[in-house]
């Protein structure tokens, strides 16, 4: 958080309102610094993860500049446009962009697969003020003319890494070739790999170039804690750790729809409220399944990392690494669902000897070594050299943290 306050930032009247209905009071760093910036006009290269505030960092100039201008969007116009790489950032995006617009006359439009079509081009109808889409339909109602681009004001590409990992850069570009070259845009992304560089030089004219720590800065109070065993072990440490109500909201990872079907069968057998999230999911399961887990009523969330991109839900109290991820990156996306806008969070691992090298990359990776519980693993190579038992401190805090899982370390 930072010193600064909303007014201050150069924010109208009516998005002030909101922001306190919203119970925003702060600004956090990536919002401080992109606000400005963009209501000066200017293009923004932001770098930050979901989890910084970056939405209402680029919806509240949007917002401004569009109430600004008197005029509406004609039929099947769209006025300004945020892409995002999944249909679950998309609709929380919609969301933020709702609340932060309440005081303003705006229309919204989302734009998704997995949702009717039909209905999108009915209400492309009466235009759009602000168009939220991911890159596949958008590009399908584009053709047909359904959704037209040419008057689009304010572009928005978020999380720029993930849409390129799920390959959109051809649909990326055939829609900004359809973008006025007049326009205001904006480009964020939580890693800035060689190809995001490129297509980000590509869109934006001059941008102000805006960081924030990455997360293994950003997110110290996220305890992180790793259990060597083996993979038939991991289901019966599953249902041992989840016995303690400590664990009140919790986020399980798998690495494959498979494995997230099967581990969300077997704590349903154990009767624990559980729903699971992959892309085999229809969009209401998925809804259903945020919904539940958002209101409390289901408990455990089983999901894969594609599913999980851009989940929105406060007062994730765990999250578990059923299996540990195949990139090292992704680790990080993953423990930063607990731990969100300041709350407390603990990430716990479960890593079977075929999965020792990758926790070593993602150890590598966040420069830092993960707190061992339970047995120490078995050295990885014929080295007789055996890795650091945990620290007696390091155990304790993971005991103080996640009570009753004592019998499970
Ligand atoms: P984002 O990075 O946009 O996904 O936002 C992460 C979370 O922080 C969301 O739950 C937001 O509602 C919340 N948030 C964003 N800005 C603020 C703020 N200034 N004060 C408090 N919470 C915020």
């Amino acid at each position: 958080m930072t010193n600064t306050t909303f007014p201050a930032l150069g924010l109208a009247e009516p998005l002030l309102r909101a922001l306190e209905t919203r119970k925003f009071t702060i600004p956090t760093p990536i919002q401080a610094d992109t606000i400005p910036a963009l209501i000066a006009g200017k293009d923004v290269l932001g770098i930050a993860q979901t989890g910084s505030g970056k939405t209402a960092a680029f919806t509240l100039p949007i917002l401004q500049h569009l109430a600004a201008q008197s005029f509406r969007a004609a039929p099947f116009v769209a006025r300004a446009l945020i892409l995002a790489p999944t249909r679950e950032l998309a609709l929380q995006i919609d969301e933020t962009v709702r609340a932060l617009s309440i005081n303003l006359r705006l229309r919204t439009v989302v734009i998704i697969g997995g949702a009717s079509r039909f209905k999108q081009v009915e209400a492309m109808r009466r235009g759009a003020d602000i168009v939220i889409g991911t890159p596949g339909r958008v590009c399908d109602l584009m053709q047909t003319r359904e959704l037209q681009l040419g008057a689009v004001s304010h572009f928005v590409l978020d999380e720029a890494d993930r849409m390129l990992d799920l390959g959109f850069i051809k649909d990326i570009r055939r829609i900004v070739a359809a973008l006025p070259s007049k326009r205001q845009s904006c480009l964020f992304s939580a890693t800035m790999p060689h190809e995001v560089a490129s297509l980000a030089n590509s869109l934006l004219r001059e941008p102000i170039r805006v960081e924030i720590a990455r997360a293994e800065e950003t997110t110290p109070k996220i305890d992180q804690f790793v259990h060597h065993l083996s993979q038939s072990g991991k289901q019966s440490l599953l249902l041992t750790m989840l016995g303690d109500p400590v664990l009140s909201r919790v986020i399980v990872f798998t690495r494959t729809k498979h494995g997230a079907n099967k581990v969300a069968g077997v704590l349903e057998n154990a009767g624990i409220q559980v729903n699971a999230i992959h892309g085999n999911k229809s969009q209401p399961q998925r809804e259903k399944a945020l919904r539940d887990f958002r209101t409390g009523r289901a408990r455990v969330l089983v999901a894969t990392d594609i599913a999980a991109r851009g989940i929105d839900v406060t007062g994730i109290s765990h999250v578990i690494n059923f299996d540990l991820p195949a990139e090292p990156e992704s680790y990080v996306h993953r423990i930063g669902r607990t731990a969100r806008a300041g709350a407390a969070g603990v990430a716990i691992s479960f890593c079977d000897p075929s999965e020792r090298v990758i926790l070593r990359q993602i150890e590598r990776q966040m420069n830092q070594t993960i707190a061992v519980v339970g047995d120490a693993p078995p050295p990885m190579t014929s080295q007789p050299k055996r890795p650091a038992a945990p620290g007696q401190a390091q155990r304790r805090r993971y005991n103080d943290r996640s009570r009753g899982m004592r019998s499970a370390a």
